[in-house]
């Protein structure tokens, strides 16, 4: 599902990386062998290997066109970064922006830019290198980042944070693509709720990190929810106790987990994560306690 509409709103998915990632066993934290046996069946092929194990993954980012704004959620890992704690994402190169342009977006249309959190996987293209130094990809926009991840990101404050958990795996991307745009006067730093516009709204959603943020598109009676990481794969639907082993706060996330599911559970609403394989976003449904993943469309 690369395009859809939420009433009068139009998304379009870019996608930038497409790969297996890990086997459930090393990416949740609350990993539990027996109720993976009892819920990996229900996982559809495109979503989990069932042969090898590993997760199906996804790095993608999202256009939303609605009441006259152009607005770029989360921006993958960028091109050219050095990502030592992350192989994977070390000096990545993709066409990004070949493919932002094929969705019909220059990056001048960009005129808003929100990252759900601030990690290495969801800040990347909000600078690009021009000669030695980054620049902001999208001349235009303010990027909205929230308050408590430029703090607890930013490594002159690192002796205030010593349980940090993503301190290795996210080497590097404050300083070529955060830093550079609070430098440049570009972004607006978003504290608590905020209205973007009409039927646009952020809320803080804090847990997987402490300045997570979901945006909620409502239009027409139809909406959406935009969560970023407060669930990395469907397995979190059956077992919403899982957390990634890239979780800050673990009893945040879990709560801040639950609490999506049951608004989408109870609204009827796209669910949109940042790294779902298979159809991207789904709508979920709910048995008792339970919940289930139904089809977005
Ligand atoms: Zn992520």
């Amino acid at each position: 599902m690369d395009r859809f509409t939420v009433g009068a709103a139009r998304v379009h998915r870019i996608e930038e990386w497409a790969g297996p990632f890990l086997t459930p066993e090393l990416l949740f934290a609350g990993f539990d062998a027996d109720r993976y046996a009892e819920t990996r069946d229900a996982i559809d092929a495109a979503y989990l290997d069932h042969a090898t194990g590993a997760i199906a993954a996804r790095i993608q980012s999202w256009v939303i066109e609605a009441d006259g704004r152009t607005i770029l959620f989360d921006t993958g890992c960028g091109n050219g970064k050095s990502r030592p704690g992350i192989p994977v994402f070390d000096h990545l190169e993709t066409d990004f922006l070949a493919r932002l342009a094929a969705a019909g977006f220059a990056p001048e249309d960009i005129d808003l830019v929100v990252c759900s959190h601030l990690h290495v996987d969801h800040v990347g293209w909000n600078t690009i290198k021009v000669g030695d130094d980054w620049r902001p990809t999208f001349p235009r926009a303010r990027y909205l980042f929230p308050e408590a991840d430029v703090e607890y990101w930013d490594p002159a404050n690192r002796s205030r944070f010593p349980d940090m958990v993503g301190e290795a795996v996210n080497q590097g991307f404050f300083d070529d693509s955060v830093r550079p745009i609070l430098a440049a006067g570009r972004a607006d730093i978003v504290r608590g709720s905020l209205d973007i516009a009409d039927g646009i709204r952020l809320d803080p959603n804090p847990g997987h990190t402490p300045g997570c943020q979901t945006l909620t598109l409502t239009s027409g009676g139809e909406s959406a929810m935009f969560v970023g990481d407060v669930l990395h794969h469907p397995l979190q639907i059956l077992n919403p106790d899982w957390n990634s082993i890239f979780c800050e706060d673990a009893a945040g996330a879990r709560a801040a987990r639950r609490g999506v599911l049951d608004r989408a559970a109870g609204s009827e609403a796209i669910l949109v994560p940042a790294h779902f394989a298979g159809d991207h976003v789904v709508r979920i449904g709910r048995d008792g306690d339970d919940f289930r993943q139904l089809p977005a469309f």
